[in-house]
């Protein structure tokens, strides 16, 4: 198939171009932000730096960062960079971390989410032929919303069926000819599952490609899914505070998401001390807004660890690829002194042929950190042995030791036993946290 690009011309730009559109457009967003929004204004003079001091990319490291705790502080409106009667849409974080934040769009603001979902749609080879079925949550969460405006963009079928009710989302699959699945990874997987259970064959569905994100997911989870649903499964990327879904996509190469540099500027930072680090070094994600009106954040911290590359990518796009973020820093867990990503444990699981149903449990015992990992079994391992059971368990737990570097409990539970999620899944509980440990 020949690649189709939404936008040919930026998409595949020269990095000059892309540069120069960058200037010309922090420029000017950061007159925006130093004459609208107080903090900014109060930031920057701070740290001495004046809007003029800003020519280009290359001065964006004067700026001082942006995070989730100023969003809470200036909580609703506070860093809205437009009167009230320019925003015609607001939005609000899931709240997976604590309070929520909300964020505006005005038109023009909506107006390039729906391009930079087009695009997503596109590189997936969706057209106006496409029936995209939308099966992220509506309503506050950007995730429904975003999906569907660039599906209205390229004039494909939309089917907002929002999430849950999984017996409802196979029906429409089937008669309503789906063909582009859009809800998270987790969600996938789990409607996935569901089809197998009902003895349908995924060929008999319309569906080729599904587009997944708005959680860490790996690529052996890839891997089942496009073989159990018989599709292409592209990861999208995106966060509330700098857009929503589609901050940065996939394409054909499934390498990576190529990240919308004609509106956002992306760098990767060392968290601890906050200097930029080289591209190919791995480091927390920062995002400019630097085409956005109502709230065009400037280097805001995603917490988001990822990598940046900028190697000629096969699909022709020239935008900077990052890859799957692993996990927010604030996800990754410290268990007696080792930093481990839940998606870690993810890829040993799945390597070695068990369940993406599993749960994390984390604890504190007699002052040391405690790890147990509950997985699913399969249905024809449910009627092993105890012994054979207890195998299994030793298995996974060599695996955890020699991927992770520590030592882990292992519980093997009964088949369909974990809490299947309809949205970002939750496969965490660290009970430190809850006694504030
Ligand atoms: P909340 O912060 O409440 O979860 P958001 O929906 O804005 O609300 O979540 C954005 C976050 O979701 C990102 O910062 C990132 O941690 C995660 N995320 C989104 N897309 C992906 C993806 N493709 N891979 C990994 N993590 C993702
Ligand atoms: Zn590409």
């Amino acid at each position: 198939m020949a690649e189709r690009y939404w936008q040919k011309e930026i998409e595949t730009a020269s990095r000059e171009q892309i540069k120069a559109i960058q200037d010309e457009r922090l420029v000017k967003t950061v007159k925006h932000v130093y004459e609208n929004v107080e903090m900014y204004r109060k930031r920057m003079d701070e740290a001495g730096v004046s809007p003029d001091d800003i020519k280009g990319a290359e001065d964006l490291h004067k700026l001082p960062f942006t995070t989730k705790q100023d969003l809470r502080d200036y909580y609703p409106y506070g860093l809205f960079a437009v009167p009230q009667k320019d925003v015609v849409r607001l939005h609000a974080s899931s709240g997976t971390t604590g309070k929520q934040i909300v964020v505006g769009y005005t038109k023009h603001d909506l107006e390039v989410w729906d391009d930079i979902a087009a695009r997503q749609l596109y590189a997936v080879g969706a057209d106006e032929n496409d029936f995209i079925h939308v099966a992220y949550g509506y309503g506050l969460f950007t995730g429904g919303f975003g999906l569907h405006g660039g599906a209205g963009r390229i004039g494909a079928t939309a089917i907002p069926v929002s999430s849950g009710n999984t017996d409802r989302q196979i029906t429409i699959l089937q008669d309503f000819g789906s063909t582009v699945l859009c809800c998270t990874p987790s969600y996938a997987m789990y409607i996935a599952e569901q089809i197998k259970e009902k003895g349908i064959d995924p060929k008999s569905l319309s569906l080729k490609a599904g587009i997944f994100g708005a959680e860490p997911w790996t690529e052996e989870m890839r891997r089942q899914i496009e073989e159990m649903l018989d599709i292409k499964a592209y990861d999208v990327y995106g966060l509330t505070e700098i857009m929503g879904p589609c901050v940065s996509y996939e394409c054909s190469e499934q390498t990576g998401m190529h990240v919308n540099e004609d509106h956002f500027i992306v760098e990767t930072i060392d968290p601890d001390t906050g200097e930029v680090l080289p591209y190919g070094t791995p480091g927390e994600l920062v995002f400019t807004c630097i085409s956005k009106e109502c709230c065009p954040f400037i280097r805001y911290r995603t917490r988001d660890i990822g990598v940046l590359s900028i190697e000629p990518c096969s699909c022709g796009r020239t935008f900077v690829k990052m890859t799957k973020p692993k996990g927010r820093t604030d996800d990754m867990l410290i268990i007696r002194g080792v930093n481990v990503f839940p998606s870690q444990i993810e890829t040993v699981l799945l390597r070695m042929g068990y369940s993406p149903n599993y749960k994390i449990f984390v604890d504190r015992v007699n002052n040391t950190d405690t790890l147990l990992v509950q997985v699913e079994m399969t249905e024809d391992m449910f009627s092993d042995t105890v012994t054979k059971i207890k195998e299994h368990e030793k298995a996974i737990k060599a695996e955890l030791r020699s991927l992770l570097g520590i030592g882990a409990d292992v519980q093997l539970v009964a088949p369909g036993s974990i809490e299947r999620s309809m949205g970002k899944a939750k496969r965490v509980e660290d009970k430190r946290k809850l006694i504030g440990g």
